[in-house]
């Protein structure tokens, strides 16, 4: 559904700023049906990527297509398949919901009839059914990400891209989203590509793509990547972690990681994790403040590769 090949993006110099390459020959497929999460930390090229998906800017160099057209020989067929919500809100917030959606559909030509059937199975899933008539500025943060997401559906795309829809959301009416989205996505079988921080959010994806500093680091299914760091992992928290880490490398000679006030052994062979964790705690009981054995989450494997942040960085952080 969407091949994007070689593509590279870079931003030319200003006065104030050198040249900055925001994607650096980036090939990435995306086959129809997936729900795809593309995720990095900040300045990773994601929003660079997601506006020229859009159409919304030209990449340096590079091609992509969507179902099969040319996005930029051919943008008018390329877009006709595309839904997109963005980070920003982009309905009216003066207008009432149904206005809205209403404005929406007749912009894309739909007929009344369209739009009715349309609009019911919007409010099948939305919690709008007694809010259509109610000022999008009166609704919930939720409910507004619902509208949102209910108007780029209208046009009922095969391709839906969403740009961190649930930020500023609090966690229930997150994973409401996150859950209906699935939901039609399934039922529709319809192609996601969504950007986003948030790990949980990506546990249930079929596919994953990291991103950092304009590269793809990854782009696998979530437990394909989980089981790249195995099955187990030791993580402790310390306020002296940075005198600790080089006390158990020197001592027990041991690979650490650390970000912060942790400290992670990754690479525990299977069944290994409990003596680990249990000569630590012989050896440094009082510079521990906790200590267990997890299974690796997706955020783990996202620090894994994507290491620290700049303003935390350990001498052990290099990209492996
Ligand atoms: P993300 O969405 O992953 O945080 P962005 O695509 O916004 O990443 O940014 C990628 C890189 O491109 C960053 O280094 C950022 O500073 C740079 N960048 C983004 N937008 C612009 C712009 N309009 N002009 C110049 N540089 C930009
Ligand atoms: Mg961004």
């Amino acid at each position: 559904m969407i091949q994007i090949e070689n593509l590279t993006h870079v931003y030319p110099a200003s006065r104030k700023t050198p040249a900055r390459t925001a994607i650096n020959n980036l090939t990435l497929t995306v086959e129809e049906g997936q729900f795809c999460i593309l995720s990095g930390p900040n300045g990773s090229g994601k929003s660079t990527l997601f506006r020229i998906l859009c159409g919304m800017s030209l990449p340096s160099a590079g091609t992509i297509r969507i179902a099969g057209h040319d996005l930029f020989k051919e943008p008018g067929k390329a877009r006709a398949e595309l839904g997109v919500v963005f980070q920003s809100p982009a309905v009216d917030k003066h207008l009432t919901v149904g206005e809205n959606l209403r404005l929406h559909a007749d912009l894309y030509g739909l007929s009344s009839s369209l739009y009715a059937e349309r609009l019911s199975e919007a409010m099948a899933w939305t919690d709008l059914k007694d809010r259509l008539n109610d000022k999008v500025d009166t609704l919930s943060g939720g409910l507004a990400r619902q509208v949102e997401l209910a108007k780029a559906l209208l046009t009922r795309p095969r391709l839906l891209l969403l740009d961190e829809p649930t930020t500023g959301l609090d966690p229930a009416s997150r994973r409401n989203f996150i859950e209906a989205l699935h939901k039609i996505q399934r039922e529709r079988r319809m192609t996601v590509l969504m950007t986003s921080h948030i790990f949980s959010e990506a546990e249930d994806a079929d596919r994953v793509a990291i991103m950092k500093e304009g590269n793809l680091l990854a782009f696998d299914s979530p437990q394909t990547l989980r089981s790249r760091l195995g099955r187990e992992m030791v993580v402790l928290q310390s306020r002296g972690a940075v005198v600790l880490e080089g006390r158990i490398r020197a001592d027990l000679h041991l690979k650490t990681r650390r970000h912060g006030d942790e400290i992670r052994l990754e690479e525990t062979d299977n069944g290994a994790s409990l003596p680990i964790l249990e000569k630590l705690l012989a050896a440094y009981r009082d510079d521990i403040d906790s200590i267990a054995i997890k299974q690796p989450a997706l955020e783990d494997v996202f620090i894994h590769l994507t290491g620290p942040q700049k303003s935390d960085t350990s001498e052990n952080g290099e990209i492996q």
